[in-house]
């Protein structure tokens, strides 16, 4: 018998989800984002899964790219950091690979390379993020000199909002991009899940939705992902391998921080933050317990962590508990714990065996 925790992945959500993700996008293309191994759920297995309905895949490591194109993936794939060295572009060029170019050093790097065909480029500009793009004001100065190398091909702008998701929203960074590019008659790339759900007038010619794939959504405090209609892919479930009759007074875990104000039955769940679980989940974050809702009591160890399970009689040792997923969104989870359903997919460990439905 093995530890009894698994992460199931549900290729069937992501597909379901994918679909989701095209009304919304209409005309537009799609590249599928599988950067951080496919948000924990599997870069190859989520990209086979997509091969027939994403347009394309945008990732962060060459490695990984190369991955897809020897598993006999042939669409594009966007470096969503484009190049870290000439060498890596000869590569990228070598494998068809579409790059972003977010500063002056890649179009040296794409001077210096010899390329049989010419590299796709995705030219990143700043709208206000602060984090990569060249400064709207040199948009036109930038396309001159990409335009006047012969390794580049076609040219598609980009940016990507900080405050898709919240109440800001994009219309002031989105009106000045689209000043600086006015006229230009070149594809753009704009949106993410966020703004691909929330502000259609954005428009674009390739969207780049991640998180909803995955079933999580992108603005849980506005909307859940249910209401958005995403179904969860990745469920993470264990069972209970111990059980423990508390006193009044008594305390569970270290650090003793939960202390039975009565008596209590615990569940003691074989899963712990070296499976991915977050150390800072709370008392009071919410767990499934054969099928039942319930609440975490006390730390996060390692290995373990407890659940209430005074009101489930029925509960017991090898009783099933959903982590997330399957009736617990890990949204839920995530905003007691403080963080988002990004985090948590991404921090599942290498350790938890993956099954795919
Ligand atoms: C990660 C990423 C996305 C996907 O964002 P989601 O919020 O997961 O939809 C889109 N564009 C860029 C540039 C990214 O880095």
């Amino acid at each position: 018998m093995h530890r009894p925790i698994r992460a199931s992945i549900r290729l069937s959500a992501i597909r379901h989800n994918f679909g989701i993700a095209r009304r919304h996008a209409g005309s537009a293309r799609l590249w599928a984002v599988i950067k951080a191994n496919a948000y924990g759920h599997g870069l190859r297995r989520v990209a086979i899964a997509l091969d027939d309905m994403a347009d394309g895949f945008a990732l962060l490591e060459i490695e990984d790219a190369l991955t897809l194109r020897e598993s006999g993936v042939g669409k594009p794939i966007l470096l969503l950091e484009g190049c870290f060295s000439a060498a890596d572009m000869q590569v990228a060029a070598a494998h068809g690979l579409s790059v972003v170019v977010h500063q002056p050093e890649q179009i040296r790097m794409l001077a210096a390379i010899r390329p049989a065909a010419p590299v796709p480029v995705l030219l990143k500009l700043n709208s206000g993020m602060n984090r990569l793009g060249f400064p709207l004001s040199r948009c036109r100065e930038v396309l001159q000199a990409l335009r006047e190398l012969p390794q580049v091909g076609n040219i598609t702008l980009m940016t990507h909002f900080a405050q898709a998701d919240d109440e800001v929203g994009i219309a002031e960074p989105l009106a000045r991009f689209r000043q600086a590019t006015e006229g230009l008659g070149l594809p753009r790339s704009l949106a993410n899940s966020a703004t691909l759900l929330r502000f259609p007038e954005a428009g674009g010619d390739w969207a780049r939705p991640g998180i909803m794939l995955y079933g999580g959504s992108p603005m849980p405090r506005l909307a859940s992902a249910a209401s958005l209609g995403l179904e969860p892919a990745m469920t993470l479930s264990s069972t209970l391998i111990a059980v423990q009759e508390m006193s009044a007074g008594e305390r569970v875990g270290y650090g003793g921080l939960y202390q039975a104000p009565q008596a209590r039955r615990v569940g003691i769940v074989a899963c712990g933050y070296a499976d991915g679980y977050p150390r800072h989940a709370p008392t009071g974050t919410p767990i499934l317990v054969a099928g039942r809702r319930t609440v975490t009591l006390g730390r996060v160890s390692m290995d373990m962590l407890a659940a209430d399970i005074t009101e489930l009689p029925e509960a017991g040792i090898g009783s099933p508990v959903v982590l997330w997923g399957d009736g617990l969104a890990a949204d839920e989870v995530a905003d007691a714990a403080g963080t988002i359903s990004y985090e948590l997919f991404c921090a599942l460990a290498p350790r938890v065996p993956v099954v795919t439905v």
